[in-house]
C-alpha cells in the first residue's frame, strides 16, 4: 500500500494572473508590479509525503521556518514582492514529519519538482535526507544568475540530478519521475501507482483543474510551448480511468488530506 499525505505548508499571496495567465491581458501582471491589491489571492503551498513499502519519499519542502521571522529578508525583494510566504506554527515540513514520527534523516528521497523558493526553500531543514534530487535541466538553470533562484539556500547541500526523461525511482514502476517542463526549465512531476490506481504530483505545471482541462498556462512560463505540452500530458493522465488525482502545489482543491493507492 502506498500512502500520500498532502502536507499543508502554509500559503502565499500572488497576483491572480500568476497561477492562471488568462486572468489578465497584461503579460507582466503575474509579477504584481503596478497591480492593485484587489487582484491578489491567497493560495496554498503544499508538499507531499509518500509512505511507500520500499522508501519514504518527500516531494518538495515548502517554506523554510525562517519565513516566520522575516519573509522579506529570507526571500529577497523580487520573490517577496511576487509571492510573500506565510507559514503558521506547526506547518513547516519538519513539523509535519515529526507528527508522523519521522526526522529528516529518515527520508530516503526528497524530490524537488523545481527550485522555486516555495518548493525548494525549506531544503536547509531537510538536508539530512539520504538523497535529495532535482531534474538536471532545473539544476543547470538554477545555477545561472536569475533572481528567481536563491542559490544561497542550497549552498553546500548535495542535490543529485536525475535525467530529464522518465525515471523509474525504485526500479519497480511504482514511482516515476516525469518531465513536465515549461513553468521552469526542468519541472518534474511524480507519478505514484498502486493497486488502486495512480496519482500525479505536478508541482506548478498547473494551478487547478482548469489549468489542464482548458490548457491555461501559468503566468510564469520559462517556455510556453513546453508548458502547454506538459499541461496536455496532465490532461491525458487525468482522463485515464486509473487516475485518482492530479495534485498541484497551489490547488485549493487539494491542500490537505491523504490518498491511498
Ligand atoms: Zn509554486
Amino acid at each position: 500500500m502506498i500512502k500520500i499525505h498532502i502536507l499543508d505548508c502554509g500559503s502565499t499571496f500572488v497576483d491572480e494572473a500568476l497561477p492562471l495567465s488568462n486572468r489578465s491581458k497584461n503579460p507582466l501582471a503575474f509579477s504584481g508590479l503596478g497591480r492593485k491589491k484587489n487582484h491578489q489571492i491567497e493560495v496554498p503551498v503544499t508538499a507531499y509525503l509518500i509512505e511507500h513499502p520500499q522508501a519514504l519519499i518527500l516531494v518538495d519542502t515548502g517554506w523554510d521556518a525562517a519565513v516566520r521571522k522575516d519573509a522579506r529578508r529570507y526571500e529577497g525583494f523580487v520573490n517577496y514582492h511576487a509571492s510573500p510566504g506565510v507559514l503558521p506554527e506547526g506547518k513547516a515540513v519538519t513539523e509535519h514529519l515529526a507528527r508522523y514520527g519521522y526526522r529528516a534523516a529518515d527520508i530516503d528521497y526528497c524530490i524537488l519538482t523545481h527550485m522555486d523558493i516555495d518548493h525548494a526553500g525549506g531544503i536547509g531543514m531537510i538536508k539530512d535526507a539520504k538523497c535529495i534530487m532535482a531534474g538536471r535541466a532545473e539544476l543547470e538553470a538554477a545555477a545561472k544568475s536569475n533572481p528567481r533562484y536563491l542559490k544561497r539556500l542550497w549552498r553546500g547541500i548535495d542535490i543529485k540530478a536525475f535525467p530529464d526523461e522518465e525515471y523509474d525511482l525504485l526500479n519497480d514502476g511504482s514511482v516515476k519521475l516525469i518531465p513536465l517542463p515549461g513553468h521552469s526549465a526542468g519541472m518534474t512531476g511524480v507519478r505514484a501507482e498502486g493497486s488502486g490506481g495512480f496519482c500525479v504530483i505536478a508541482g506548478d505545471c498547473g494551478y487547478a483543474r482548469e489549468s489542464y482541462e482548458k490548457l491555461v498556462l501559468p503566468g510564469i512560463a520559462w517556455n510556453r510551448k513546453q508548458a502547454e505540452d506538459s499541461l496536455r500530458r496532465l490532461q491525458a493522465y487525468s482522463r485515464d480511468e486509473r487516475c485518482i488525482a492530479v495534485l498541484m502545489t497551489h490547488d485549493p482543491e487539494y491542500k490537505t488530506g491523504e490518498i491511498i493507492l
